[in-house]
């Protein structure tokens, strides 16, 4: 019966108009039902094609899970090309080339170790997994396209802040609690979480302090990262499913990172000054073209290495599962202006969007959105400093508009921007 409600799904059939049809699985008139599908010598009705459908997907499911741990299991990835997803990214994020091709080929690799494994025998090349390590100053877009890069895959994601982390049995969360995030991200669905990415954010902060871990051993950061290899590396993790800690009569869930995506994210402060210190003391017979190095001065994160990694406070341990290492740009003014106008979901074109829902045509000054990108340089904020500048400009419009049927058309100017954001009221907005 399945594979013949199958067959009529997905055959292309005129509606049939004769009251004297019936649904040839349940024998319901046509003047019953809210649909009937014909097909070459039968019909079928919505109540059947509902029914089969609830079938298919419990049969497939089954199938599914009895095959756990066998060949070609698991929920499909949507593998996309690195030049594809780095097209993809192109259209969210802005610069940031190389971080994007890097983690382009890194994912990419990744999920087509999966595919591999599945079908792979013993004596295989085995691929590695691909963890990632990011970084770039605060609100370059370290997150943001790591998130952007689950939304392609339509895998589950979440983000975990590695500072709130703490070695088991100290106040704070256990390392694991970050599998209880992306559980639920994966809506408690197992197969799924085990494909999917989390982003630790602030990897630097929990660096510990000083090179030498004999003389300046510090515990609790240090601590972290420990715990940090087991999740990272691939094992069997018993967590609890909705998070908090672990008692003993709590029900627990098994999760196996080995093919969870971990990408790791930080800005490093400070450590163009370990960069520096390596490239001026690189050994004799390595030469450097001095032009490279002083035109690159300010950003010396392009030359970041795990080795700068460790001298910052990384474990090697732990920076040995992370093999891939990319940097971010600074943001510089044009690319400030450029991600309020440009990307896909640019700040902007959400508020013409929300205007346009009001019947008001929104418009900014050229020198509306320079000042908002001074703010933003001036904060040191990055990209992420845009929102709450805009917000703080936009608010009283915004409050004001749903109210005011007058209003058709809004021009945001410089003035009213420095005045806005200044704190004074809504009062310069130009209306027709
Ligand atoms: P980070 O993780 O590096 O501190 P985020 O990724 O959280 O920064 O960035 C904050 C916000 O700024 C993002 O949500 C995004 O809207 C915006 N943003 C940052 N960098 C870019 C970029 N290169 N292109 C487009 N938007 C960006």
């Amino acid at each position: 019966m399945n594979v013949l409600c199958l067959y009529f799904l997905i055959t292309p059939t005129p509606l049939l108009m004769s009251q004297q049809i019936t649904c040839s699985f349940c024998g319901r008139n046509k003047k019953d039902v809210q649909l009937m599908i014909s097909g070459i010598n039968a019909h079928i009705c919505d109540k059947c094609i509902s029914q089969a459908k609830q079938i298919f997907d419990e049969e497939t499911k089954a199938k599914t899970s009895s095959g756990k741990g066998g060949k070609n299991n698991g929920p499909k990835i949507n593998l996309v090309k690195p030049t594809e997803m780095k097209a993809y990214l192109d259209q969210y994020v802005i610069g940031q080339d190389e971080a994007k091709k890097v983690l382009s080929v890194a994912v990419y690799n990744h999920y087509k170790r999966l595919s591999q494994k599945n079908t792979e025998s013993d004596n295989e090349v085995h691929i590695e997994k691909s963890n990632i390590i990011m970084a770039g100053e605060t609100g370059t877009g370290k997150t943001y396209l790591a998130k952007t890069i689950s939304k392609i895959l339509q895998v589950p994601f979440c983000i975990a802040d590695a500072t709130v982390l703490t070695e088991a049995g100290y106040v704070g969360e256990d390392v694991e609690s970050i599998l209880s995030r992306l559980l639920q991200a994966a809506n408690f669905d197992v197969e799924t979480a085990e494909r999917g990415i989390v982003y630790i954010d602030e990897i630097d902060k929990i660096a510990r302090k000083g090179d030498n871990p004999s003389i300046t051993r510090d515990v609790s950061g240090e601590g972290v990262q420990q715990g940090l290899l087991k999740l990272l590396e691939g094992s069997i993790v018993n967590i609890p499913p909705h998070g908090g800690r672990k008692h003993p009569d709590q029900k627990l869930v098994a999760i196996n990172t080995e093919n969870i995506l971990f990408i790791c994210g930080g800005a490093f402060e400070g450590i163009d000054r370990v960069i520096a210190q390596r490239i001026n003391t690189r050994p004799i017979g390595y030469q450097l073209e001095n032009d490279h190095v002083t035109h690159d001065k300010e950003n010396l994160l392009k030359y970041v290495t795990a080795l700068d990694l460790k001298s910052f406070g990384l474990i090697p341990e732990l920076l040995g599962r992370l093999p891939v290492l990319t940097y971010l740009e600074p943001m510089d003014k044009d690319t400030l202006k450029k991600i309020l106008t440009e990307p896909k979901n640019a700040l902007t074109k959400q508020y013409f969007k929300l205007f346009k829902m009001e019947d008001v045509s929104l418009d900014f000054e050229e020198e509306a959105l320079d000042f908002i990108v001074d703010k933003a340089m001036e904060y040191k904020l990055g990209a992420r400093g845009l929102r709450s500048i805009c917000e703080a400009i936009m608010t009283d419009a915004m409050y004001e508009i749903p109210s005011n049927d007058n209003i058709k058309n809004v021009t945001i100017t410089e003035e009213y921007a420095k005045e806005k954001f200044g704190g004074s009221r809504f009062n310069k907005l130009k209306a027709a």
